[in-house]
């Protein structure tokens, strides 16, 4: 199924070209270093594989979930994490008797999700995104985390998408229909919920992070507004009882990302309001607007910075 092998990887040649020595470099926080920032470890990161139903599985292992749809038409992944877990992703597929990836689709290009790209393209999987975010794969960008300033580089050609989509788009895949669907901007200019119609199932990319507040990437085209118009999107596309795989954090339901919605909206509100009285950034953090929802979502300071981002998401929109 797979397309014809393209060339024999070699994990140790994917290290990109280095940018151009600039000031602005000595700022930027390398892979290995950010990846120590959030505590994983590639060397021995083990993939854990969840079933939720017939045909329909999630990997979890370093960076974003992966979703695996497994059958007659062979296998396709939502998401491919790091080209150092490609062999543990496969013999994970393999387990539950997949035979390699014939096609991987991008939530979206941030490198947690969408650096598996550099093996499994150069190994001949045929890599999918909606068209904005293979155009940010084609640069180098600079992420602003709050935390950090990571530098992904420009991907190669081997590691882009073959295949693009605007709005929507459908796979009819192993049985069912497979739709992919883009609601404008939101965690990124970029983003897709895959939903899978056979098994009333979506992966929402990180559009909806289920471990604590959400990053909104805000420097690069994400908004909070599209975050809840694009959950709202999803969630009038889905059927009751759907199953939701958030791009981080355990599976869940459409409850949960209905909670997650109220959240948005609510802290939204919260910041709006404050920024219209003329509060700084300072003064809008030091008031703890997202304070009854700790509880529920985590310490908001060990966020990558939600207040900040979403402050600034607003500041930008055209209030
Ligand atoms: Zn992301």
């Amino acid at each position: 199924m797979r397309r014809h092998l393209t060339g024999i990887l070699l994990v140790g040649c994917l290290a990109m070209s280095s940018p151009a020595a600039s000031v602005e470099e000595e700022t930027w926080t390398k892979r290995d270093d950010l990846l120590g920032q959030f505590g994983w470890d590639l060397a021995s990161a083990e993939i854990k594989t969840e079933k939720l139903a017939e045909g329909l599985y999630v990997l979890f292992g370093i960076g974003g979930n992966i979703a695996v749809s497994i059958g007659d038409n062979g296998t396709l992944i939502v998401d491919d994490q790091f080209p150092e877990l490609m062999p543990r992703i496969e013999a994970a597929i393999a387990e539950v008797g997949g035979e390699g990836v014939d096609f991987a689709i991008n939530t979206h290009w941030h490198f947690d999700h969408a650096d598996g790209n550099l093996a499994f393209g150069a190994a001949g999987t045929w890599l999918v995104s909606q068209a904005n975010s293979r155009a940010k794969m084609i640069t180098a960008n600079t992420i602003n985390l709050t935390v950090a300033q990571y530098r992904q580089e420009a991907y190669p050609l081997e590691a882009l998408p073959v295949i693009t989509f605007g709005d929507r788009m459908s796979f009819h895949w192993n049985g069912e229909q497979i739709d992919l669907f883009h609601a404008g901007p939101a965690h990124t200019a970029g983003d897709a919920a895959v939903i899978f119609r056979g098994q009333n199932a979506v992966h929402m990319g990180d559009v909806f992070n289920n471990t604590g507040y959400p990053f909104i990437d805000a420097d690069s085209g994400g908004e909070i507004d599209g975050m809840i118009v694009f959950c709202k999107a999803v969630l009038a596309e889905l059927e009751p009882g759907a199953t939701v795989i958030p791009g981080h954090g355990p599976v869940t339901d459409v409850r949960a990302l209905e909670e997650y919605v109220n959240m948005l909206e609510s802290v939204r509100a919260r910041i709006d309001k404050m920024i219209r009285s003329g509060m700084t950034l300072q003064e809008v953090i030091a008031e703890k607007p997202t304070k009854d929802f700790d509880a529920r979502y985590g310490d908001v300071a060990k966020s990558l910075g939600f207040v900040d981002r979403v402050y600034t998401s607003l500041k930008k929109g055209t209030r």
